[in-house]
């Protein structure tokens, strides 16, 4: 089998080695099926079997209640931004919008369209180096909902706790940090993510919401952009990314297999601190976007002092097996993620070679 390399990409992003072998060895044919999961109907005995295992798998992980609904939805997190303002902000038309970083901005630009938002903080003014503090929200008690982003993925912040918003509705969009912890769910009234980073390939977005929310969503939305019609027909309604469910479904197990997510945070946690233990312990020489509170587990933001030092460590590190470390283009550096499926072996191996850099070109 041809060797694989590390993977840093910010999404589509590294996937578990086992899930890969897994869905390779089924891939021609399902055991005792007979057919590809790409061949089979969504109407099947034998999808709805991997459909209910992968909405199981989710809840398990995350000991979501009852009181939810699970979806798999597609359009990505970035439909999200225009479902939630068109699901939840009637009939107050207002909602509150935390900014702490790109995406963040995004969900508000579609939300706009919809009705009244009140930015409750823009951490744009700091360069989007940490998220606000719990005093510096400036929220509208009467809001519909708070909309935050956990993990700001392009500039490698996040929240290590939800912010406070008493009874006001909270909105996360979690697609670059879903998984990577145990979450009380219960302080959510809607959780949505992206599959690609954390949980599977790209086309299919996790939805959690609480079944009290569908109460906002009026008969005169589209069909397709209705929760409603998600929640009663299970993710059902139209053909769902079948095949995208499927890996979801390994995920999770691969997940429960390790531990669950306890384990998983137990790693995620020794992975980052060997890299910015890496980044502090260099003199200066790399230089940490994020402020250490605000410090991503997944997305590891930093720069080195010129863009052309960042080109020639960026190339070199590509030409010795190391992939996608370059920042997102709107804010350049570098950018290492490290999410669930990433390996420690890389992490370690990552920073022996920056170390190695720098005494080199130092
Ligand atoms: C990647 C990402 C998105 C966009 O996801 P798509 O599935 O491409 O629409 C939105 N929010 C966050 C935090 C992301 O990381």
């Amino acid at each position: 089998m041809e060797n694989r390399i590390y993977n840093f990409s910010a999404g589509p992003a590294v996937l578990p080695e086992e899930v890969l072998l897994e869905a390779q060895k089924e891939f021609f044919s399902l055991p005792g099926v007979g057919m590809s999961i790409l061949e089979i109907s969504h109407r099947s005995k034998t999808y709805d079997a991997i459909h209910q295992e992968a909405k199981e798998g989710i809840k398990k992980l995350l000991n979501i209640s009852d009181d939810y609904a699970i979806l798999f939805l597609q359009g990505g997190a970035s439909l999200q931004f225009s479902m939630v303002p068109l699901n939840l902000m009637p009939p107050k038309n207002k909602a509150d919008f935390i900014i702490n970083g790109s995406w963040g901005k995004k969900a508000l630009k579609e939300a706009k369209r919809v009705g009244t938002v009140n930015i409750a903080a823009n951490m744009e003014s700091v360069k989007f180096k940490r998220v606000p503090k719990q005093e510096e929200l400036n929220l509208d008690p009467d809001a519909a909902y708070v909309h935050f982003t956990s993990n700001e993925t392009i500039e490698g912040v996040q929240w290590h706790n939800e912010p406070e918003v008493g009874n006001i509705p909270l909105v996360c969009d979690a697609s670059s940090d879903i998984l990577h912890k145990k979450i009380d769910v219960n302080k959510y009234a809607l959780i949505y993510a992206g599959a690609q980073k954390n949980m599977g390939p790209s086309g299919v977005t996790l939805v959690i919401i609480r079944k009290d929310m569908l109460e906002r969503s009026q008969d005169s939305l589209h069909t397709m952009l209705n929760y409603k019609t998600h929640v009663e027909n299970d993710s059902l309604y139209n053909t769902p990314n079948t095949f995208g469910i499927y890996i979801i479904k390994l995920v999770t197990k691969w997940l429960s297999n390790l531990g669950g997510l306890d384990a998983m945070y137990e790693m995620n946690k020794k992975k980052a601190l060997l890299l910015y233990d890496c980044i502090d312990q260099s003199g200066g020489y790399y230089i940490g976007h994020a402020e250490k509170e605000s410090r991503s587990l997944m997305n590891v933001t930093f720069n080195l002092a010129t863009p052309e030092l960042e080109k020639k460590l960026i190339d070199e590190a590509t030409k010795a097996g190391f992939d996608g470390l370059k920042g997102h283009r709107s804010v350049g550096g570098l950018r290492a993620s490290i999410y669930n499926a990433f390996p420690l072996k890389g992490v370690e191996d990552l920073v022996s070679f920056m170390r190695d850099f720098q005494q080199r070109n130092g």
